[in-house]
């Protein structure tokens, strides 16, 4: 640990410290302000560089879902019907527009196994109670032209949305900075002190130290190593590498109307023409770096979808790391030390799962309690101390 000079502890105190200026924690800025909260957001980096930047940005409860995640739909759906609201109230600061679209998306067979597969997903879409048409595939192609003649069956999911996380993030930092609320780049978490069980300061790699009695821990991908949290607050998240391709092509002639997907490969279209193209799903730990395996596996299964891809432009490609967890669900709430908050573990969802995970975290701060869906979220999960399991 550093040895604090206690001159450069700071009088400012907030209601509030926030680690991590992603997805999760510029929302959670951003609530904790709109209901009165002073609120600082420290990032180690520059805001949005973690996995936000990299993110496909669907916003899709329907399409992402899979078996024996009831909890994690519940969630899902809440969220994505709070976006409409959470986007205008951020546009309404900011002053521009964020390009949040219910685009819809439509979910592809393209041979008879693939086929019974999405009969079985449709099956459970169903059931869930969530809209979700299968079509055969002349229905399917009237729809998108563009996609592969090969197909067997589609299923169309029209409330399923997205937004480009890049332009979210963008937003939400302007909208902060109209409301006051100050960012810090370049501002590393070292330590969060407690006394008697209750957080009340935090120190920074630059030797820093600012009081405050809540702090929210949001670093992502992060948060399964930084020695920084307790031991017991500490949650089991690992970092899951998906590597993504952006494509570029013309805004007046899109190569696609709505999301599409193959058992393999998503493609979200962009309004200014792009296509982004995701995403690998990898376990190896802390690496980032794109591979040539990684492309040559999004685009050959991008072009048997929608073979039109293969006039695109290359713009870039980019891998990053899905704070992922045990059983698939976030980590937000509190943990046993009083004032110290987690909101990481989003996994695959993080952007769909900012406006509800940025709710509770607000709630909690206030203190008030996490009820409703995201209760299952509970760090308490995982601390063994409140389980009485061994770790
Ligand atoms: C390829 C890919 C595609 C995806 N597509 C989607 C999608 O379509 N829809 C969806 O909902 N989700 C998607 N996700 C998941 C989503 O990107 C993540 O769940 C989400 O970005 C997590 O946001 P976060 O704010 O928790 O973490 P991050 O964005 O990683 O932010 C964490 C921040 O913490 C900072 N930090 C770390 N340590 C410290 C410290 N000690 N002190 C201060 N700051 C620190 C980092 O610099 C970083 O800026 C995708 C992920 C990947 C990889």
């Amino acid at each position: 640990m550093n040895s604090i000079d206690s001159d450069r502890t700071s009088d400012n105190t907030y209601d509030a410290i926030v680690a991590g200026a992603g997805v999760i924690g510029l929302a959670i800025a951003w609530e904790l302000n709109s209901q009165g909260a002073s609120v600082l957001v420290v990032d180690r980096d520059r805001p949005g560089a973690g996995t936000t930047s990299v993110a496909a940005g669907m916003l899709a409860p329907t399409g992402e879902l899979d078996f024996g995640e009831p909890a994690l739909l519940e969630m899902n759906t809440i969220s994505a019907g709070m976006y409409p609201e959470f986007v205008a109230s951020v546009e309404r600061v900011c002053g521009g527009m964020l390009g949040y679209q219910r685009v819809g998306g439509l979910h592809v067979a393209l041979d008879r196994d693939e086929a019974a597969e999405l009969r079985r997903v449709h099956d459970l879409q169903i059931e869930s109670g969530l809209r979700a048409d299968w079509l055969g595939p002349g229905a399917a192609r009237e729809l998108e032209q563009g996609v592969s003649p090969t197909l067997t069956g589609a299923v169309l999911i029209e409330d399923d949305g997205a937004i480009d996380p890049r332009v979210l993030t963008a937003g939400l930092l302007e909208a902060l900075e109209k409301e006051s609320v100050e960012v810090r780049v370049g501002t590393e978490v070292t330590a969060v002190r407690h006394r008697h069980g209750q957080v009340d300061a935090v120190e920074f790699k630059n030797g820093d130290r600012i009081n405050t009695r809540a702090f929210v821990a949001a670093v992502g991908a992060e948060s399964g190593r930084a020695e920084w949290i307790p031991d017991e607050a500490r949650p089991p998240v690992r970092p899951v590498k998906g590597q993504i391709i952006e494509l570029k092509g013309n805004p007046a002639e899109p190569i696609c109307q709505r999301i599409l997907a193959s058992e393999r490969v998503y493609l979200v279209p962009r309004r200014d023409g792009r296509l982004i193209v995701g995403a690998t799903v990898e376990e190896r730990g802390f690496d980032s770096e794109v591979t040539a395996g990684g492309l040559h596996e999004l685009l050959r299964e991008a072009y048997r979808l929608l073979p039109d891809v293969s006039e695109l432009a290359f713009l870039n490609a980019v891998a990053g790391l899905r704070p992922g967890t045990p059983d698939n669900l976030p980590v937000v709430g509190p943990t046993s030390i009083d004032g110290f908050f987690l909101a990481t573990g989003h996994y695959r969802n993080g952007i769909l799962l900012a406006p509800i995970t940025a709710r509770a975290i607000a709630d909690v701060v206030s203190g008030g309690e996490i009820c409703g869906p995201m209760s299952a979220a509970s760090p308490a999960r995982f601390d063994p101390a409140r389980t009485g399991a061994s770790r």
